[in-house]
């Protein structure tokens, strides 16, 4: 069986280093490593106006950004096809068709859904597409037959509704020759990486909350947002035994930092866990950890957003790297799409046998 990759972004803003450390540094490595037969990175413009339906600008003019942040990570078009959600609009279809396998008690379980309608105050009035979109991301996973989805730990209720909606297509559709692929999740193996909290201490980075660290910042703005991160509340002077609990500093160092950081910005330490227990003794201030973190951070940052800007100099070309990418995203799910309503029954015309039956019921 082919091994394919699918996964995306809601173009809500730039993307940030949650994203990076949750899915995008991922799917760079697994593009590279050349063991996947395709890839395919969306950017979820339809998905982002369900909860954006007034702002259909702002949605508009992130899909650039979004764009621009995965070619400077490292994302190449000659390997990875880049494409746009609403563009493919078999995938409208494919969710129209899949909504007939979920429950709305099975949508109101999902608990990603219920923690987003409350951060968004949507409880008295949720859009139907919005309370949906667990369906409609399971045609974004399902049209290329994905086998694969590199995402944070948010994305697994949706993954999982995915599955079940694959199991139940292909046993009630197509129980000899399964249609539709099971697909895995794939999410990072470091614990802060999974749901990097925000620079404010919150539960989740998220472009939503503007508690984020973006990948186009400047190396100035990463800095002061670094210098105002949260740490310990207890940890008053630097006598004093500071907490790693809760502590976003120490959390985004084990999301970054790696060995050989210490030697080259703080050779005091031999590796991260000798930081952590200097800080937890006592004697190590705030400030010193905040300094070696921006380090940490630049050396990995730099380079992004130098090709950033590089990228921003021919934007019409970025289009039509999008564009190019949908067309051959569109051929795909055309494909699995006429699957589908041949296993649903619903392939009239292309269906000889019933054509045949009917008239011969018809002559008799
Ligand atoms: P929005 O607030 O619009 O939902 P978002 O910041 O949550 O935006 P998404 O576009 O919803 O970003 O998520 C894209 C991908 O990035 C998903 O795979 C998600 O799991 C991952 N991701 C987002 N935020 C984080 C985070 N803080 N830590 C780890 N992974 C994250
Ligand atoms: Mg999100």
């Amino acid at each position: 069986m082919s091994k394919i990759i699918l996964t995306g972004d809601r173009p809500t803003g730039q993307l940030h280093i949650g994203h990076y450390v949750g899915s995008l540094r991922r799917r760079v490595e697994l593009q590279n490593s050349g063991e996947y037969d395709k890839i395919y990175i969306m950017i979820a413009d339809a998905q982002a106006l369900t909860d954006n339906i007034d702002n259909p600008e702002k949605v508009r003019q992130n899909v650039i950004e979004v764009a621009l942040d995965y070619l400077a990570c490292g994302l190449d078009p000659a390997k990875a096809t880049l494409f746009i959600q609403s563009q493919i609009s078999e995938l409208c279809e494919l969710t129209f068709y899949y909504m007939d396998l979920v429950t709305v008690s099975r949508l109101q379980r999902n608990p990603t859904v219920k923690s987003e309608i409350q951060m968004r105050n949507f409880e008295a009035s949720i859009p139907v597409g919005f309370f949906t979109y667990p369906i409609s991301q399971a045609a974004d996973i399902t049209f290329c037959k994905a086998t694969t989805v590199p995402v944070g730990e948010d994305q697994l209720p949706m993954i999982e509704q995915t599955k079940e909606i694959v199991h139940k297509f292909n046993a009630i559709y197509a129980p000899d020759q399964p249609v539709l692929v099971d697909p895995q999740a794939l999410i990072p193996d470091t614990e802060a990486c999974k749901r990097l909290p925000g620079t404010d201490g919150k539960a989740k980075m998220s472009k939503s909350l503007g508690n984020c660290i973006y990948l186009a910042d400047t190396a100035d703005e990463v800095r002061t947002k670094v210098m105002g991160m949260y740490t310990d509340p207890l940890h008053l002077q630097v006598s004093d035994p500071g907490h790693l609990e809760g502590n976003t500093v120490f959390t985004y160092l084990d999301a970054f930092a790696k060995e050989e950081h210490f030697g080259r910005y703080l050779p005091d330490y031999a590796n991260l866990e000798e930081l952590k227990a200097h800080y937890t003794r006592g004697g190590l201030g705030d400030v010193k950890v905040k300094r070696f973190l921006i380090n940490v951070l630049e050396e990995e940052l730099e380079p992004i957003r130098n090709r950033r800007i590089a990228f921003s100099k021919d934007i019409p070309e970025i289009y039509n790297i999008l564009k190019k990418g949908s067309e051959a995203a569109r051929e795909v799910a055309a494909q699995t799409l006429s699957e589908v309503k041949r296993a649903m029954k619903i392939d009239y015309f292309d269906d000889m046998e019933l054509i045949s039956a009917q008239s011969k019921k018809y002559s008799e």
